[in-house]
């Protein structure tokens, strides 16, 4: 199995790495800047390099960036948007220059303005940036569906990929945290068998690139985005095991965005899904032998 965590980019692309690998990741997720604003730091190219080789060496495939969250793609605000697409735009060339294959994205929020709108500014600055060859996919995230955002629906990122030209470069990241407050019962076996087939018929289940692994500290259906501990929250450990085996998922990277009160926190959360995943817990066996 691929697993990974967002990890801190504290001190440059060189200490990212080594965070990833002394948790023995095999994929990762870093922000390319402070996710907040403000100046993005200069990619120095020998830090660029020694990433680069660094991860091949250490077999972590893919690397995950997520935009920086004041980004807002869906705006109304004409001078915001144009802000936003001009940062996002810098930030997508940034994921190329670090070697990254994924960009996961915040669809962001359309401001009382009403979803058709908001879907079809984030289709036009998904175009803008996208007008120039690039390797790099853009992945939206899903949301959790508070407030005046959008992606909580399958149908709103269904929508959004169908208004952009270069739709082949554009993907999808499904957040468990986020899907199961949005109102999908993907902690149920029904419901997340339910959940996949509704993901297939309205987006495409080869478009589904990554999957960020966060159980949920509130309600089901309750619209609120609170990250919790695998297994100590309402999705739980026994779903989570059927999210990391099924057919449909268990090859796909999963990237753990749990949070990070203690240096214990995140080998602990990866040591919880690597003991849910069957093939990891064959292959450790094999080895023991
Ligand atoms: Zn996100
Ligand atoms: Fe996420
Ligand atoms: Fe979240």
């Amino acid at each position: 199995m691929r697993v990974g965590v967002h990890v801190s980019i504290a001190g440059g692309l060189p200490a990212a790495l080594e965070r990833a690998k002394r948790l023995s990741c095999n994929t990762m997720q870093i922000f390319s800047r402070s996710p907040r604003g403000g100046p993005a730091p200069v990619l120095a190219e020998a830090d660029v390099r020694a990433f680069q080789s660094g991860r091949q060496a250490a077999d972590i495939q893919p690397l995950v960036v997520h935009a920086p969250y004041i980004i807002n793609l869906a705006s109304p605000d004409a001078r915001m948007h144009a802000q936003s697409v001009r940062l996002y735009r810098e930030d997508y060339a940034r994921c190329a220059t670090i070697g990254a294959q994924y960009l996961v994205t915040h669809v962001g929020s359309h401001r009382g303005s009403g979803e058709e709108a908001g879907i079809a500014r984030v289709a036009e600055a998904l175009n803008e940036t996208l007008a120039h060859d690039s390797p790099v996919m853009v992945l939206l995230e899903n949301t959790a569906g508070s407030g005046q955002g959008l992606g909580e629906r399958f149908e709103h990122l269904a929508a959004m990929r169908a208004g952009v030209k270069q739709f082949k470069r554009v993907g999808v990241c499904l957040d468990t945290a986020h899907t199961f407050a949005a109102g999908y019962a993907i902690h149920t076996l029904e419901g997340l068998e339910q959940t996949l087939e509704q993901f297939d018929r309205l987006v495409g289940l080869e478009h589904l690139k990554v999957v960020h692994l966060n159980d949920s500290k509130v309600e089901f259906e309750s619209r609120v985005d609170r990250h919790w501990h695998i297994g100590d929250g309402k999705i739980g450990l026994e779903a989570f095991r059927r999210i990391v085996n099924h057919p449909k998922l268990r090859d796909l990277p999963f990237i753990l965005e749990t949070p990070k009160d203690s240096d214990e926190d995140d080998p602990r959360n990866l040591a919880t899904i690597r003991g849910l995943c069957a093939e990891h817990r064959s292959a450790t066996h094999a080895r023991a032998r």
